[in-house]
């Protein structure tokens, strides 16, 4: 081995050592235990895949849990399809109507809202369950389908073991206030706008 390349080594390890301590450190610091409320939020693609990925991650261990889509429902997803045919240990609950702007029907969906909102609840009031999903809640709060209070307190208040996560662009700050986590993916390109039709297994 060349000199230059002993000291490139030499320097790498140390660096890794400095790192390897930090890292240490901020893991010791980390000593609360309690489930996390994430948010997944931005106008990026991966939000709800994002989730599914963590409900996969909970299963793995053998954890109770419950999904919630908001909006979803009107197209299927392989996502339901698995869950459906392959996990029945999830609750999966589907507002079942589409887009709101497929609907325009602002009565049903508020009524639709609620509804949904009353099988959340049930999820994040009962212990039983690990992690609980309100994939695309955040449109919700935007459009005051739900009081956003109720909805806060409903998450600031569920069992101290239970994991959450919330997708859907915004999101506001005060839903943000209450989440433990608070991702964005930012929107870089997608395919769609390049003419690319949605894609099975990828895009639902
Ligand atoms: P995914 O379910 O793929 O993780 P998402 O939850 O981040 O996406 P949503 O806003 O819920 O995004 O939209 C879901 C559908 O819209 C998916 O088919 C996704 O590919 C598509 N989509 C997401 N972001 C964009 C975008 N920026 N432009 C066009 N289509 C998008
Ligand atoms: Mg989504």
């Amino acid at each position: 081995m060349s000199d230059d390349q002993q000291k490139k080594n030499t320097r790498h390890k140390e660096v890794m050592q400095k790192q390897k301590a930090k890292v240490d450190a901020n893991i010791a610091a980390a000593d609360t235990e309690r489930g996390v409320a994430v948010l997944l939020t931005g106008n990026g693609k991966g939000k709800s895949s994002s989730a599914f990925g963590m409900v996969i991650r909970a299963l793995g261990y053998g954890h109770k849990v419950g999904v919630v889509q908001f909006i979803k429902g009107a197209q299927l997803s392989g996502e339901e399809l698995y869950i459906r045919n392959q996990c029945p240990q999830v609750t999966l609950y589907q507002m079942g109507t589409g887009f709101t702007w497929d609907t325009q029907d602002r009565t049903g969906d508020i009524a639709a809202a609620e509804k949904t909102w009353a099988e959340a609840r049930k999820m994040l009031t009962d212990p039983g369950y690990d992690l609980v999903v309100l994939d695309e809640l955040t449109y919700m709060l935007a459009y005051k389908y739900l009081d956003e209070q109720m909805v806060l307190d409903a998450i600031a208040q569920r069992p101290m073991e239970q994991s959450v996560v919330v997708t859907g662009r915004g999101g506001g700050s005060a839903l943000q206030a209450v989440m433990d986590t608070v991702s964005e993916v930012k929107d870089i390109k997608h395919a769609f706008k390049a003419g690319i039709k949605a894609r099975k297994g990828v895009d639902y």
